[in-house]
């Protein structure tokens, strides 16, 4: 007999997770140390703080403390558009005809589209505390600078957005979202930092890359005085700001009495994947429970099912510490027909040694096959997903379909990270028949990867 298990398993103001959870902790094995790109050393707290507010660089290279305390403020923040709920997809498995039970950790329901701002209100939290004026960053697709604004925008500290070139051009109303907030946008690779110009001049009329966009907000960062550098991914401390996603999962399904089987998150930087797997991860670590975890990357910028392990750039102009992570290169960029999102060349030096330690594993997806997914998921379930989810959402809807060949009841447990509003040329270009799949040759794989920096470990 199943038990009658509703939609939607809110959870009460009351049960929010007060602490946020650092699975690094109980990691055994930790991830390996960031390096000064200059000197090859680990990254002293000191050295962390020119960049990053002082708080937020304890986070950082704290890889023992397993509980931090959720400031007041940033608890009453969350209030505004947490918990969030965990979905049953009855639907998607009526239309599956499956055995499974799916479940969804849905991120999106904030204006910002994403759980972006799990982290980005944290940061600013901190700089805040600090007494800054402002912080700086770089967008890519545009969810990381609006959730940015936003949380600018209620604590009135200063904000400004390199954002990548040509999604400054293609995602105009993303642009003004942030502007309406009050940050300042400007398009990278801009001519207002040295960083900038130099990359202007190697490589005129260039679109912009992620990794140069942050080269350029690191730069502006420490020219300016009283401003630091957010980043709204990879880092550890975005891992841990984003536990609350996993410590609300976990807490609701605990709740209903329901033991997750497979948890599936789709991974750019990993900070969604690896908040939402933490707390079931320090189970696994601790001996105590198994989960079947499973990353999802896109077959076209594929870090931890074809990329190395080993010490890399974190940016293209190289001026950040080095991370030991799966990466393709901090020269990789994916092709130009990629819609997709998820595109960092690079992955959470948490959720790499995760996944080396075989915690978790890792799958990649072809775009056209994503939007098929989500399709199917906007249809059934109703939420227009983002691309990015969406790569969860197919691997979510493979499980399942292997479960109906099984017969096993299986439950899976997904995150959908947001939604999909200001992706709509992806959409469109996938609605026109025009989306196609490119998968790097390997060939193509080994030239960014032949230009990692040699690191003696
Ligand atoms: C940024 C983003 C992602 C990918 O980032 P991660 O750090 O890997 O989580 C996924 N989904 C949405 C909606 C995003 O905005």
């Amino acid at each position: 007999m199943e038990q009658n298990i509703p939609y939607k398993i809110y959870l009460e103001e009351q049960e929010m997770p007060k602490q946020w959870y650092n699975v690094r902790a109980d990691m055994k094995k930790k991830p390996a140390p960031i390096l000064d790109p200059e000197t090859l050393k680990p990254v002293t707290l000191e050295e962390l703080s020119g960049i990053f507010c002082t708080e937020l660089a304890k986070q950082e290279l704290d890889d023992t403390t397993p509980y931090f305390d959720i400031p007041e403020e940033i608890q009453n923040f969350y209030k505004m558009y947490r918990p969030s709920p965990l979905v049953r997809a009855y639907c998607l498995e009526k239309k599956l005809d499956t055995p499974a039970h799916i479940y969804y950790k849905f991120e999106g329901n904030n204006t910002s589209g994403s759980h972006k701002l799990n982290s980005a209100i944290a940061q600013a939290y901190y700089a805040k505390q600090q007494g800054l004026k402002g912080v700086t960053t770089e967008t890519g697709a545009g969810q990381w600078g609006t959730a940015l604004s936003m949380a600018c925008a209620y604590l009135d500290l200063d904000c400004q957005v390199y954002m990548v070139k040509c999604s400054y051009e293609q995602k105009p109303f993303r642009r003004e979202v942030m502007r309406t907030y009050g940050a300042k946008v400007t398009p990278s690779p801009s001519m207002n930092t040295k960083i900038g110009q130099k990359i202007n001049e190697q490589f005129p009329g260039t679109t912009g890359s992620l990794g140069c966009a942050i080269s350029e907000a690191v730069e502006a960062a420490v020219t300016q005085y009283g401003y630091r550098y957010v980043l709204g991914s990879v880092l550890s401390q975005v891992l841990l700001h984003q536990s609350v996603i996993g410590l609300e999962a976990k807490t609701a399904l605990d709740k209903y009495g329901i033991k997750a089987d497979t948890i599936i998150g789709c991974a750019g930087g990993g900070s969604n994947l690896g908040g939402l797997i933490s707390p079931f991860a320090g189970e696994i670590l601790r001996g105590e429970a198994n989960y079947d975890i499973i990353a999802v990357e896109p077959s076209s910028c594929p870090s931890l099912t074809r990329g190395v392990y080993a010490y890399d750039f974190c940016d293209t102009g190289k001026v950040c510490p080095l991370a030991k992570m799966y990466t393709l290169g901090s020269g990789f960029i994916p092709s130009a027909n990629h819609a997709g999102g998820l595109r960092y060349h690079g992955m959470s030096s948490v959720v790499s040694e995760l996944y080396d330690q075989g915690i978790l594993t890792a799958r990649s997806a072809e775009q056209t096959a994503v939007f098929q997914a989500a399709q199917i998921f906007a249809k059934v379930e109703g939420i227009l997903p983002a691309p990015e989810s969406s790569h969860a959402i197919k691997v979510a809807m493979d499980e399942a379909i292997k479960c109906k060949e099984t017969g096993e009841a299986k439950n899976i447990v997904f995150g959908l990270t947001g939604t999909g509003y200001f992706d709509m040329v992806a959409y469109q270009k996938f609605n026109d028949g025009q989306m196609s799949d490119y998968v790097p040759t390997d060939e193509e794989l080994a030239k960014a990867l032949g230009e990692l920096p040699k690191v003696e470990v």
